[in-house]
């Protein structure tokens, strides 16, 4: 191996100077090379198993106004839903007894969802034994805590950006600084914390994204999802040139290497961009899955970007269709729930 022990080095300054390298080379053969290592870290460090998480996504409604977002709330081209609590309750019933061993309940930042309301849901769900996560945005440390003791599992907050002038022109009337509150938030009620952020946005430099990667580092995440912008021609950002595949499949070998024992997902904005993507995530560091479970007469309004992949399957057919992909690949589904894994590594100073 040749990248995975700099970019392990314990000297921060020596992983962000061959992250900016790593990011400003564009031969191919480089990330060939950067493919193949983060396969086998991937490999050593969590195995062949590929997790299958149930994703619903309960409501589009949205108090934000995220410019990259199909969702901000200035988009009124777009019929805004709600899932009754039961029904969502219901959905992840129905998927715990298909075989999924994780359900994420994410939505538009929808304060319609009080804490309680959230809160029973989770214990409904936790009753069937499934790991729960949850994506519902930027809630008072209050809420965390109670969904926390209401028995959920893990968070996914993506910071979107590390570049807090990036940051400010994309997400106005809000900071990098209180994002990154809530993750500091959320890990100290214990929760297995996700964040992430987005590959190609407008304005994004090389040296931006080596600090993305390198704060994604330093918040030591259990999980971490790197997929590429997707323009919306209902936002700001619609004219806006997509983020490319090489770069976002860069990126994900990258944060393999950095967060060897990491979750990461082939996410679906990758196969949005590309049929292949959910294969070409999971040969280059991904070893997680998350089929989109919402009922479908509501899943093709959760359009954070347009043509989203998998808008129309039942659940049964895309697990189905999940666990095909797997065995094609020659690795098996996970028969554990898929847990955050010490946070360790051989190279890296315990503090
Ligand atoms: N309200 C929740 C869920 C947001 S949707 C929250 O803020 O966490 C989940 C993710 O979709 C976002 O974190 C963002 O990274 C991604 N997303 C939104 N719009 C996108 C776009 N146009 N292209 C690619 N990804 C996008």
């Amino acid at each position: 191996m040749r990248y995975y022990p700099l970019l392990q080095d314990p000297n921060e300054a020596v992983v962000k100077q061959q992250l900016n390298s790593l990011l400003a080379d564009n031969r191919p053969g480089v990330l060939e090379d950067l493919r193949l290592e983060a396969d086998e870290v991937r490999r050593q460090w969590v195995g062949d198993a590929v997790h299958v998480r149930g994703i619903i996504e309960f409501s589009n409604c949205c108090i934000r106004s995220c410019r990259y977002c199909g969702l901000n709330r200035f988009n009124d081209q777009l019929r805004r839903y709600r899932m009754p609590p039961d029904e969502i309750v219901d959905t992840a019933l129905k998927a715990a007894a298909m075989g999924f061993k994780t359900i994420v309940l994410q939505s538009g930042d929808d304060f319609f969802y009080t804490r309680e309301m959230i809160a029973d849901m989770v214990r409904e769900i936790k009753k069937t034994g499934v790991a729960v996560t949850l994506a519902v945005g930027e809630r008072p440390g209050e809420d965390y805590r109670a969904w926390r003791e209401a028995g959920a599992d893990r968070y996914l907050l993506k910071f979107e950006t590390s570049d807090s002038g990036l940051y400010n022109r994309l997400h106005p009337g809000t900071s990098l600084d209180i994002r990154l509150q809530c993750l500091r938030d959320l890990r100290s009620l214990g929760y297995q914390v996700g964040s992430g952020f987005m590959i190609g946005l407008p304005g994004q430099t090389p040296e931006i994204l080596a600090s993305d990667l390198m704060l994604m580092r330093s918040l030591q995440l259990e999980m971490a999802g790197v997929g590429p912008f997707i323009p919306h021609p209902a936002t700001p950002l619609g004219l806006e040139p997509a983020g490319e595949v090489a770069l976002a499949l860069r990126v994900l070998a990258l944060s393999r290497l950095v967060l060897p024992w990491a979750h990461l997902p082939a996410t679906t904005a990758l196969s949005s961009l590309d049929k292949d993507g959910r294969r070409l995530g999971l040969t280059g560091g991904a070893n997680v899955l998350m089929p989109n479970i919402t009922p479908p007469e509501y899943r093709k309004l959760y359009e954070i970007y347009p043509h989203k992949a998998e808008v129309t399957d039942s659940p049964r057919e895309l697990y189905q269709a999940t666990l095909d992909l797997i065995h094609e690949l020659g690795r098996d589904e996970a028969a554990d729930p898929g847990h955050g894994l010490p946070r360790t590594t051989p190279f890296i100073r315990e503090e």
